[in-house]
């Protein structure tokens, strides 16, 4: 987990809402596989999501409007944002303060864990997990603490204010996998090599930290929409082996996909669902073709399994930009996207992300 000490970022994304104004302006058309080498240079169409937010689309996707939930502070009003209020949802926050009043030095934490905010002239906002680890805590609903905490701790301008979260239903799926058949399951030198320079190499992607760099203009990182594995879907693998002709199972498998799946056949344009700095761009052990993209403020997205990487490290890219195309590089059974999206560490729902209603 990391435990970022950035405070509050000023504005400075003025030539992107000329260049997004520019791209409003061009007719939505539909994709056909022609318009993927176009890809690069011509965006997907722009659609308004909220009064505010600009979402680069795909076929079969309408996002999900988000809910809202306000507190009064008596120096500001806060609104947090969210597809639903359940674990495993990334969450928007906007502070709004009250006339003439600055909240630079104010902190705000969500169940403990500061949130970072970036301020514009109408306000603050930012990003926060709504962990899918407190699932486990929920029977039905709980409530977690947004605190907000002024400079000096002046006692009367400390608030507290409970957010209902609903037990999430996570998918769970079981297959039973004859462990004879994967007998080769012990790994090589060389393979132990690549997972280490795989892990150290990411430890260092996700080590940089700078200020936000999300605009109100996002991307869905498709073309299509359609998900083959949903976020946080917990897989049992039960494992036999097989002795005489009787199945002897061993000690199940347990794993929960910390992304999403999307159907991507071999060469499909994978997109960068908003704006950032591409911190990897390359080939790992598990995750094949690889982009990370930091979006600033502790945030990054990862794209997994590519045949192909069309951006390079260090590459500012925007919402929507072209990434690389579609594979089964890495420990997979066939061409997808793979994609996961962190906040301080913790695996979000990319596709809640995609109903936020971000403004700059
Ligand atoms: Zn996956």
């Amino acid at each position: 987990m990391m435990t970022p000490k950035i405070k509050f970022f000023h504005r400075k994304n003025i030539k992107m809402a000329l260049f997004g104004a520019l791209l409003v302006s061009l007719t939505p058309g539909s994709f056909t596989p022609s318009s993927l080498f176009s890809a690069e240079t011509l965006p997907k169409p722009w659609l308004k999501i909220s009064s505010h937010t600009l979402l680069s689309g795909a076929r079969d996707f309408t996002p999900q409007p988000s809910q809202e939930l306000t507190f009064h502070h008596p120096l500001m009003t806060i609104r947090v944002y969210a597809r639903k209020f359940i674990p495993g949802e990334p969450a928007y926050i906007e502070v709004i303060p009250k006339e003439g009043e600055n909240l630079d030095h104010y902190q705000f934490s969500f169940h403990e864990i500061e949130i970072l905010l970036t301020r514009y002239d109408w306000g603050y906002r930012g990003f926060f997990p709504i962990s899918p680890y407190l699932n486990d805590q929920i029977k039905k609903t709980k409530d977690y603490m947004l605190e907000v905490t002024p400079p000096g701790h002046l006692a009367h301008l400390e608030k507290k204010y409970p957010l209902s979260i609903y037990k999430a239903n996570f998918f769970t799926s079981r297959t039973t996998l004859n462990v004879g058949k994967y007998a080769r399951s012990e790994k090589t030198r060389q393979e132990l090599r690549q997972i280490e320079e795989g892990r150290k190499k990411k430890s260092q992607a996700y080590a940089t930290l700078t200020s936000n760099m999300i605009n109100n203009k996002i991307s869905h990182p498709r073309d299509f929409h359609y998900i083959t594995s949903p976020f946080w879907s917990k897989r049992i693998y039960a494992r036999y082996k097989k002795k005489g002709g009787k199945k002897i199972y061993q000690k199940p498998r347990v794993s929960i996909h910390q992304g999403l799946d999307f159907r991507a056949p071999e060469g499909a344009p994978i997109y960068a669902i908003a704006s950032g700095r591409v911190v990897l761009a390359e080939k790992l052990y598990y995750e094949g073709n690889c982009v990370i993209v930091n979006h600033g403020n502790a945030i990054f997205s990862v794209y997994s399994h590519m045949s192909e990487l069309k951006v390079y490290q260090h590459q500012y890219v925007r919402a929507g930009r072209l990434l690389g195309l579609s594979g089964e590089t890495g420990q997979v059974t066939g061409p997808h996207l793979h994609l996961a999206l962190y906040i301080n560490g913790v695996p979000v729902n990319p596709l809640g992300f995609l109903s936020l209603p971000i403004r700059n």
